[in-house]
């Protein structure tokens, strides 16, 4: 790294970035430049001599990874594959480690990554097992309170004794089975990833030194939300050269119901004595005007680290809060606004995001962004490899890489159909079950099944050697090949055209997204040393669940940006929408019913506002339809909060009661307040909308006295 690249950084964050050794934390706030210290400081080391792939660097997101990369690329110029540093997400990097190590618990290395459907079919299955009506648990909560487990670092032995409600007994007795099936299938689910490494650590010194060995520098990007075993996994693997950085925000922590723990981040000197902290207070990213409404509204939450944090870029627009009567008048208007300034001034359809807090609220936009024929993106929608052509593709390959994956088997025995029917499928379960084997090995047995037709049995057989000769082909041949004679093979274009006689444009649209998956294998295959289908596969699983490979490509795309407010971390735009800021919504009731989760809704809504650049605007409609019928809807608590329009029991002067919109008093506990008396007070939410913001709509709202709607 050239020393001039040192002046691209200010007097903190050049300490950061100058910092050799030993342990090293950044706790700073949003836009503050901590991911840009982490790429500098992986270019510098590397400039001091480090070799790059003795760095590792860890990311929350697929797209927070890639971005790393090119940034790296940027500083260090552009290297062999075997010659960079290694920059993956947690997940990625234990399955990059179980690969080299699963043999020690039990697994073959061949083991397959299960995503949801995969699971909820394991689910119900184990449910019809121990013959558990859906009406008492349905399989997605099952799943639900098995990954609660999971994240937790609880196993299916100690479920039980965590279990409190008759749901979660019936779950924890079903937690066992549902492990087992995975491990007879030579699967792992999500969570298992971080879990088996945890374990593999814990329970194998050997392997844990071979992989702790593999570097001499780790450094963590939002390291607010890692969770427990994530951070026994960082601890694992940096104990012995103590050389971890770590950077993050606790203002930003917003994965607490996935087992984050944001005390980790304060609490990181406990483990690391001699760390060396560095905070950093310049925002680059927004301007005052922004900064500001951030600033307030973070200091309502009780628990947090005071911090300073500057604009750097003075003055800007004052950002907006609107509200319309309707929510598809919020759609309508937010997207005639993003229209205008297209028309109007410099801005491209990529300078803008609209976020949301829930997958739901994107139908109104979507529909009026298409009638304005403004091109947008909508990112965590439904996924490409959510597509029922390309998960059965998928599961064709799954299958040829580990024949043991049941879901993969169940899903194309009879895809396109081949005489095996559902009794003969279940008859064939049932005889693994039997036996405690895989489904795959009772195949070649198949003619001893009564349930079995002798055509059946036929196919099935048939069925077997297409896979096994397939099994041959993809470790001799080049993937793309070997894959398009496959699929013809399989005979799956036939198999569209059939089902879809009279629809040109579904078996287009099918049968496209058959060869946009023989692309991604291609544009694989082209930029990989050493391709193989099963790491193929890998990038797919990981990619599919955050559903990045759409993300990154849509992107680069000049298009409106649509995601929730999860997906944005860390992400910036010069202009965003934040709407439906309605209580309910954003706090989400769920976290507002479920105990005191609303500090973790402030932060979502913190980390929402300081995506923004140049323009911000809040917005919610004055009522919105549920189940057909439209209801009044309360502003969100947040918004008086950023306005200055509630009291904050945290800082300033005593709280009083404001009467709600139907004249109840709604009094919430507020815990302790900096003076050490406990107080009360309302939720903000209480004040009439109408109040709340001027009629005119386009100006920032004063703070007022509030006057109850009638
Ligand atoms: P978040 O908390 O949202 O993850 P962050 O702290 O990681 O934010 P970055 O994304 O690294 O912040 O930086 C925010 C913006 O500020 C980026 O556009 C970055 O290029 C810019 N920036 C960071 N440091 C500087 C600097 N010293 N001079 C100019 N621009 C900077
Ligand atoms: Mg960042």
């Amino acid at each position: 790294m050239k020393d001039s690249m040192l002046e691209k950084l200010n007097p903190a964050q050049r300490e950061a970035v100058a910092t050799n050794s030993g342990p090293l934390l950044v706790l700073a706030g949003a836009g503050t430049g901590k991911t840009r210290v982490v790429t500098f400081r992986i270019a510098r080391l590397i400039s001091k001599g480090i070799k790059p792939p003795r760095i590792l660097a860890v990311t929350f997101t697929n797209k927070a990874a890639g971005e790393m990369q090119e940034r790296i690329g940027e500083l260090i110029g552009k290297r062999d594959e075997d010659d960079v540093p290694e920059i993956s997400t947690f997940h990625s990097l234990c399955v990059r480690i179980l690969r080299r190590q699963i043999d020690k618990l039990g697994y073959p290395k061949t083991f397959t990554i299960y995503d949801s459907s995969d699971q909820d079919s394991v689910a119900r299955r184990v449910l019809r097992e121990v013959s558990v009506p859906t009406s008492s648990l349905q399989p997605r909560e099952l799943l639900f309170h098995i990954s609660q487990w999971k994240s937790k670092g609880i196993g299916p032995q100690k479920a039980s004794s965590h279990a409190v409600t008759d749901k979660e007994h019936l779950a924890a007795a079903c937690f066992r089975r549902y492990q087992g099936v995975l491990k007879t299938s030579a699967a792992v689910d999500f969570d298992d990833l971080l879990l088996l490494t945890e374990q593999l650590f814990a329970s194998h010194q050997d392997a844990r030194t071979a992989e702790a060995a593999r570097f001499d520098h780790i450094l963590v990007d939002e390291y607010q939300d890692t969770n427990a075993t994530q951070y026994r996994i960082i601890k694992s693997l940096a104990s012995a050269h103590r050389n971890l950085c770590v950077v993050g925000d606790d203002d930003q922590s917003i994965y607490g119901w996935r087992g984050a723990e944001v005390e980790h981040i304060l609490r990181f000197r406990d483990d690391w004595k001699e760390a060396k902290v560095v905070r950093l207070e310049e925002n680059y990213r927004s301007t005052d005007a922004i900064l500001s409404l951030a600033n307030r509204l973070i200091r309502y939450n009780k628990v947090r680290h005071d911090k300073t944090l500057r604009a750097a870029r003075p003055g800007g627009e004052k950002p907006k809060i609107r509200q319309f009567p309707t929510e598809a008048d919020e759609a309508k208007q937010v997207v005639a606004d993003i229209s205008r300034r297209i028309q109007d001034t410099h801005a491209e359809p990529n300078d803008f995001a609209i976020l949301f807090r829930t997958n739901e609220q994107t139908r109104a936009f979507e529909t009026e962004l298409r009638s304005q024929d403004i091109p947008y993106v909508l990112i965590g929608g439904m996924s490409f490899f959510d597509r029922k052509e390309v998960r059965d593709m998928l599961a064709y390959f799954r299958l040829v890489v580990t024949p043991e994956d049941e879901p993969a088997l169940m899903r194309v025995l009879n895809t396109p159909p081949r005489g095996i029917g559902d009794k003969a499928r279940e008859a064939l379960l049932h005889e693994a079950v039997k036996n405690s084997c895989p489904a795959w090995n009772v195949l070649p047995k198949v003619r001893q099944l009564p349930d079995f037709s002798s055509k059946a049995a036929d196919s099935a057989v048939q069925f077997l050697e297409l896979i096994k000769r397939y099994q041959a082909a993809f470790k001799k041949g080049s993937l793309v090949d070997t894959a398009n004679q496959f699929i013809r093979e399989i005979g799956y274009e036939q198999e569209i055209k059939r089902t879809n006689p009279d629809d040109v444009d579904a078996q287009e649209s099918r049968w496209g997204a058959v060869q946009e998956l023989v692309n991604a294998l291609g544009e694989y295959e082209g930029k990989r040393k050493r391709p193989s289908m099963q790491k193929f596969l890998d990038s797919i699983a990981l990619a599919g669940r955050e559903m990045e490979r759409d993300k990154d490509k849509q992107l680069k795309r000049n298009a409106v940006v649509l995601m929730t407010l999860h997906a944005a971390k860390g992400l910036e735009f010069p202009e965003v929408y934040m709407v439906g800021m309605e209580e309910g919504i954003l706090p989400h009731h769920r976290s507002v019913n479920d105990g005191d989760n609303v500090d973790e809704e402030r932060r979502l809504c913190y980390v929402g506002i300081t995506r923004a650049q140049e323009r911000l605007t809040l917005s919610f409609p004055l009522t919105r339809r549920k189940w057909g019928k439209a209801r009044d809807t309360k502003p969100s608590r947040f918004l008086f909060e950023l306005t200055g329009q509630a009291d904050n029991p945290h800082a300033g002067p005593p709280a009083h009661h404001l009467k709600t919109a139907a004249g109840k008093k709604k009094t919430v506990s507020t815990g302790q307040s900096k003076a050490g008396h406990k107080k009360k007070t309302t939720a903000g939410s209480s004040k009439p909308a109408k109040k709340l913001v001027s009629k005119k709509l386009a100006k920032f709202p004063k703070k007022s006295s509030s006057k109850k709607r009638t």
